[in-house]
């Protein structure tokens, strides 16, 4: 049996990097990966625009293993090498707000192309449609599994583990590598969806759905607040989604199992609550006539507006010149704290990234092999390490494919 340098196990954006680093040093490489496409989720990237990376990536944007292991391993292969890298395949790159960069075309599928490309020209073995069901290590590593019904087993010298964590299952990383890792004696931080929309208590954010607002979420856990967030927040029919939630979704999935968690949104973020006061009693005397609803309607989305209305057991329909005083500033607070309970997140198979994975103590920050079992190493989203919504998990799976392609290679 020929026996391979480095096999590498999932053909994402880290495993991707890793084989085509290791073949450019000279490396036997093979890459297996189980879809019949290798970086079906890249695909999916950036509502299929793929944000490959951001030009103000700081390690306080990560979470999960401390950020002195992040720092070490994001320094090897940084946003602006990321993005030569890149250019110097041909992705033309552009830069959207917040430091955000997409490939010019504004199709995911341009940096994946650009991907095989190279992985072709530097001649790395790769053996799509071929699903890893075991590794072991004896003299070497064995690897078996199946591809297209038939039984398959590979040798290798180095074995790199990229099967991500368990965030959009349905893309192909399904948990494997956290079960292997953790049959081979590593300790697996518990996975928790990320980057992923809130399910709440309440129902009527589904009389709602598909309303975007631009407003202030706030978590709040045992009454404590624990964080917030500006901007977009979306009404779906089972809670929340949006970024400003999406973004501290992490926070909440780790707060549900043992705290309530409320998330209080303000709707009118721009004004105090004696300013809004103020403005909305000018409009109900000057709109006496008209429902409170109608009188209101420019605050907010009809629809919103409504639902605050009903929430605060206030007739919509009420004639705004029959809106008492308590009642306005009922108002008031309604619309500056709409509060909704979590229930929970919704599953891994709506999240971006997996909170969690194998814990950075166990793994060399400057070659990601395993300080457990030698001639083993982890890349991407397999290792606890995730980042925030904006380009930075990408920018982890190439910095980490970088590395553990470079470190497996000598
Ligand atoms: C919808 C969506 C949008 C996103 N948008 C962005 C974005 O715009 N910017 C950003 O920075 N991040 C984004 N992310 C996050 C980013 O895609 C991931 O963090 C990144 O893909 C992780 O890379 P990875 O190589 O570690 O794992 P993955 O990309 O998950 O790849 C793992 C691979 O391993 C394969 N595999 C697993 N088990 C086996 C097995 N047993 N045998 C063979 N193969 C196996 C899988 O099929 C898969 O191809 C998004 C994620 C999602 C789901």
């Amino acid at each position: 049996m020929k026996i391979f340098d480095i096999a590498i196990i999932g053909a994402g954006p880290s495993g991707i990097m890793a084989a085509i680093t290791a073949a450019k040093l000279g490396k036997q490489v093979i890459l297996l990966e189980k879809n019949e496409i290798i970086g079906r989720k890249i695909l999916a990237t950036g509502n299929g625009r793929c944000n490959l990376t951001n030009k103000n990536i700081d390690v306080s944007r990560y979470h999960g293993a401390n950020p002195k292991f992040i720092q070490q391993i994001l320094s090897n292969f940084d946003q602006f090498q990321v993005m030569e890298y890149f250019e110097s395949l041909g992705v033309v790159l552009k830069e959207e707000d917040n430091g955000r960069i997409f490939p010019r075309t504004n199709q995911a599928s341009s940096v994946v192309e650009a991907l095989d490309y190279e992985l072709k020209k530097m001649q790395v073995n790769i053996e799509t449609s071929a699903l890893v069901k075991n590794i072991q290590y004896e003299k070497n590593w064995i690897i078996s599994g199946e591809h297209q019904e038939k039984k398959f087993q590979i040798e290798a010298k180095n074995l790199i583990l990229t099967t991500g964590g368990k965030a959009t299952f349905q893309l192909g990383s399904s948990g494997d590598g956290l079960f292997w890792s953790s049959k081979l004696g590593h300790t697996i931080i518990p996975p928790a969806p990320a980057l992923v929309p809130i399910e709440t208590v309440e129902t009527w954010p589904k009389n709602i759905q598909g309303l975007k607002i631009e407003g202030v979420a706030k978590i709040v856990a045992d009454e404590k607040q624990i964080s917030e967030s500006q901007g977009d927040i979306l009404f779906t029919h089972f809670g929340l989604s949006g970024p400003a939630i999406m973004k501290q979704s992490r926070i909440i999935s780790l707060l549900i199992p043992t705290q309530k968690v409320e998330i209080h949104i303000d709707v009118i973020p721009e004004a105090t609550e004696k300013i809004l006061d103020k403005k909305i009693e000018t409009i109900l005397n000057a709109n006496g006539a008209k429902s409170v609803k109608n009188a209101l309607a420019g605050f907010v989305p009809g629809d919103l507006m409504n639902t605050v209305l009903l929430n605060l057991e206030i007739d919509p329909d009420k004639k705004s010149s029959r809106i008492s005083k308590l009642e306005r500033t009922s108002i008031v607070k309604g619309l500056k704290d709409v509060t909704l309970t979590v229930r929970e997140t919704r599953s891994f198979k709506e999240a971006q990234v997996t909170a969690g994975g194998i814990s950075a103590e166990e793994i060399n920050a400057k070659t990601l092999e395993s300080k457990k079992i030698p001639h083993l190493f982890f890349a991407g989203e397999i290792i606890d390490v995730d980042g925030d919504s904006g380009g930075f998990n990408l920018q982890w799976a190439w910095a980490s494919g970088y590395l553990a392609g470079t470190s497996a290679s000598k």
